[in-house]
């Protein structure tokens, strides 16, 4: 049996830096190609840069509804007044194939998961909630009202931080970022993996 790749789950109250993480340890990190970063449907507008297909798929709330029905989602929630879902069929086929999964989704989304799916959960806190509000607005792609609301919201996210197997508090940015490298790295040395990745050394190691 090959081995299954390991489903992540990242959240965190808006702004504290799940997204960065995320993309410094693709880009940075991802030689091997055993790391992929789920792509979730959101009603919500594209932010300037944002891309279709990259960032989020982007769909209209009836298109949302319709793949509901179908249930094409592992999980759907409303954040923000805006419905987000992650679908089903590309973390699968990815999991199969050995390669590590990132979910970027709500406490909501992540109760949902954990009931259908072995986990490995991790919830970033900033360093402060002056340094949150610092970086929704350095961010600069909310309006001062959303960024309120973020805000107004951050309590509500964070106090599910219990739920979660690990805690990384984002202040340094390069040690958050190895903080989570360390979590990855030490699944993949669990005697389960181990046994699945290394079959054929263990093999010639223990044979008589
Ligand atoms: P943007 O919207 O394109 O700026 O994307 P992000 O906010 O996700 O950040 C882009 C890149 O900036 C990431 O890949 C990170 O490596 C890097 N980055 C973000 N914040 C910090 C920081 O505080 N320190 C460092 N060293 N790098 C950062
Ligand atoms: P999230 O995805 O959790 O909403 P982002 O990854 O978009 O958060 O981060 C919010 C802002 O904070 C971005 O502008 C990002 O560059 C910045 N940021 C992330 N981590 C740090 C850090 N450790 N120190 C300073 N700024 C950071
Ligand atoms: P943003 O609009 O800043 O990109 O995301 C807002 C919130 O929605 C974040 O807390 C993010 O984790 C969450 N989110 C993004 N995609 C999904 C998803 O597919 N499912 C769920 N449940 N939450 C999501």
């Amino acid at each position: 049996m090959a081995q299954q790749g390991t489903l992540y789950i990242i959240s965190s109250p808006s702004g504290a830096g799940k997204s960065s993480l995320i993309n410094a340890l693709l880009t940075q990190h991802n030689a091997a190609g055993k790391m992929m970063v789920s792509v979730s449907h959101t009603t919500r507008a594209p932010r300037p840069g944002e891309v279709d297909g990259q960032h989020y798929h982007f769909v209209p709330v009836e298109q949302f509804k319709t793949l509901i029905g179908n249930g094409d989602f592992l999980e759907w929630a409303e954040v923000f007044g805006n419905y987000y879902g992650t679908s089903r069929a590309a973390i699968e086929a990815s999991l199969a194939k050995g390669i590590d999964v990132f979910l970027d989704i709500d406490w909501q989304g992540a109760r949902q998961i954990r009931e259908q799916m072995a986990t490995k959960s991790i919830f970033i806190l900033p360093p402060s909630r002056s340094e949150l509000e610092r970086r929704l607005i350095g961010r600069g792609q909310d309006s001062a009202e959303v960024i309120a609301g973020r805000m107004a919201k951050a309590t509500a996210e964070m106090v599910h931080y219990d739920e979660y197997d690990y805690v990384i508090i984002n202040e340094d940015f390069e040690h958050a970022l190895f903080q989570l490298r360390a979590i990855l790295e030490s699944q993949r040395l669990t005697l389960a993996n181990q046994q699945l990745a290394q079959q054929d050394l263990l093999q010639q190691l223990l044979a008589e």
